[in-house]
């Protein structure tokens, strides 16, 4: 299987200047790939493909005209370029949404370009330094090790800092067999309930967090635009919310490993966050992030060789263990079931009514 691995980079002045340089010449290649596209469609009613555009990519650099230092780094330009016409065609054929024609990018927004081929332009030297052709040996803060077979290698400039993100082939080491089964209830009170009844808390990162993005936002309002500060305050309110997301990452990464690692079979609800996510508790949903969390739950279950499995949720907050139908407004939080005498919180009926239902989707009741 193929997994990112991402890695702080601490380049020095010069390396930083070089590293910029590099990302303002993938920008102009892609942008002037754009403008060719454009201009031959206009003109002659001409559509390029990449191959078109690629082999002209010699004579560009021959020119002078490209400064990216790695052929094969301006290729993936390219291909990028490619890749957003055929997503443009293929939105313009189904006409299902609005088509949107690709677009230029600004140099302050083209924040990564990639080496497609390990080796070519870019490797590890004995120092434990990456070099990358055009800026040299860069020291990297390896806080994990690198496995697996690295097939690419992206360079990323995220809110003023630099990341090298290793894209590896690795062998999948499936965990032990296990029977333990567990059903899921995400919720707005606790972040998940289980069928155990354990409950596992919302850590309201964002919310915490709030407060100095508001303070960030602001002061990036304040400064006059297309100033030197404002663009400084945009970094700050950049490096802002690339903590908060690094924190829930981090929340959804560490749980999602706890619950592998307890359970065989996990059931979750097929949930349709948009849906949910544009009414009043559009806050709450989408600090939760459970669409995100699901994600990582889904691709660790595939690597460990565990079951996962998504029921259609309706019901399963009004129905008691029972059968019978038991109302509940949101606001109601206990559950108790007047057939059977049924008394628990609410989400842990939820999650075990999500377990049952599972189960039986398995064929394992
Ligand atoms: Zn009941």
């Amino acid at each position: 299987m193929r997994k990112m691995m991402k890695y702080r980079l601490y380049p020095t002045d010069a390396q930083a200047e070089a590293l910029d340089g590099q990302l303002a010449e993938a920008c102009r290649l892609y942008n002037a790939a754009l403008q060719e596209r454009h201009d031959a469609y206009k003109r002659e009613g001409l559509s390029l493909n990449y191959y078109t555009q690629a082999s002209q990519l010699k004579e560009i650099r021959a020119e002078g005209a490209s400064a990216l230092a790695n052929f094969s780094s301006s290729q993936d330009v390219l291909r990028r370029v490619d890749k957003t016409f055929k997503a443009f065609f293929r939105r313009v054929k189904t006409g299902a949404e609005k088509p949107g024609y690709p677009r230029f990018k600004s140099r302050r927004r083209f924040d990564s370009y990639t080496f497609p081929s390990w080796g070519d332009g870019c490797r590890l030297s004995d120092a434990g330094r990456l070099y990358l052709q055009g800026v040299g040996h860069l020291k990297v803060k390896w806080h994990r090790p690198l496995d697996g077979t690295v097939k690419t290698v992206t360079v990323k400039r995220q809110a003023g800092t630099w990341f090298v993100c290793f894209s590896v082939e690795y062998v999948v080491e499936a965990l032990p067999g296990n029977d333990a089964r567990v059903g899921i209830d995400v919720g707005l009170t606790d972040f998940a309930t289980l069928s155990t009844g354990e409950t596992i808390a919302n850590p309201r990162h964002y919310r915490k967090a709030q407060k100095t993005l508001r303070i960030a936002q602001r002061r990036v309002a304040r400064r006059q635009r297309g100033g030197r500060n404002r663009r400084k305050a945009v970094v700050l309110l950049q490096k802002a919310h690339a903590h908060v997301q690094n924190q829930r990452a981090d929340f959804h990464h560490k749980t999602a490993r706890t619950l592998m690692n307890t359970y065989g079979v996990i059931a979750v609800e097929d949930l349709r966050i948009k849906g949910l996510a544009s009414g009043m508790l559009a806050k709450a949903v989408h600090d939760a992030g459970w669409s995100a969390f699901f994600n990582k739950l889904a691709a660790k279950a595939e690597e460990a060789g565990r079951l996962l499995v998504k029921v259609n949720p309706r019901g399963t907050s009004q129905t008691c263990l029972c059968g019978a139908e038991v109302r509940k407004t949101l606001a109601q939080r206990w559950h108790q079931g007047p057939a059977c005498g049924l008394s628990t919180a609410r989400d842990h009926v939820s999650a075990q009514l999500i377990s049952g239902l599972g189960l039986s989707l398995l064929g394992l009741t």
